[in-house]
């Protein structure tokens, strides 16, 4: 297992406010993530434990999903996580022409508003795969697309005793935005084990901070 990818370290040269692998490593700060949610019946397994260990994880939701379990979209903002936007349906963006790319962007934005109230979410692109085209659209925008520097290889969908000597030998650092997903039993398995183990080790699991609002909206032009 290779947690930290040639992609991800070339994605991490090009500016944080536009393409996010890592963040800065200060109070010992881990950041969770957790893609391809809600799932009715791991994320809220996903919820109880972190609420257990005081953390808090950005979940990057499948906008037609979200609609499905509002209940738990709503469960995840009222204990303090944040929402991100990880497409409406899943697609690979690069199987797309841009118009139905930023469609696909635009209509999960407008359903997690009416979760969080925000009008722009980080955006995590499905598999990582990141046409050009949409690259410099999110560069004109000023908008962020929500990268990771630690992959924890979950989807695998190895066993928790398989997964877990491999995350231990070469485990995230301050700073990482791991990624993870809430949509299977193995991650919350290990997740039960590593969040115990964490804390232990003096880090302060966090959710991705939100985008700054552009000058606009927060003028309300
Ligand atoms: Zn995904």
């Amino acid at each position: 297992m290779r947690p930290r990818s040639r992609k991800s370290r070339i994605l991490g040269l090009l500016p944080s406010w536009l393409v996010t692998t890592r963040l800065p490593a200060r109070g010992r700060r881990l950041f969770l993530t957790f893609d391809d949610g809600p799932d009715p019946e791991h994320t809220p397994r996903v919820l109880d434990l972190l609420g257990q260990h005081g953390a808090k994880a950005s979940f990057f939701l499948v906008g037609d999903q979200a609609v499905r379990h509002p209940g738990i979209v709503r469960r995840i903002v009222a204990e303090g996580h944040a929402i991100g936007n990880h497409s409406w349906s899943h697609p690979l963006m690069t199987s797309l022409p841009l118009s139905e790319q930023l469609h696909e962007i635009d209509r999960t934005d407008e359903a997690l508003a009416a979760f969080d109230g925000r009008k722009r979410h980080l955006f995590r692109p499905p598999s990582g795969a990141l046409p050009f085209k949409l690259l410099l659209h999110f560069a004109r925008e000023r908008r962020t697309l929500a990268y990771w520097s630690y992959d924890s290889h979950d989807y695998a969908r190895l066993p928790a005793q398989a997964l877990l000597p491999k995350i231990r030998s070469r485990p995230p650092r301050a700073g990482d935005v791991v990624l993870m997903h809430d949509d299977n039993r193995e991650t919350t398995e290990v997740l039960a084990r590593l969040l115990p183990e964490w804390t232990r080790q003096g880090y302060v699991v966090q959710a991705m901070p939100a985008p700054v609002p552009r000058r606009a909206e927060v003028e309300g032009a």
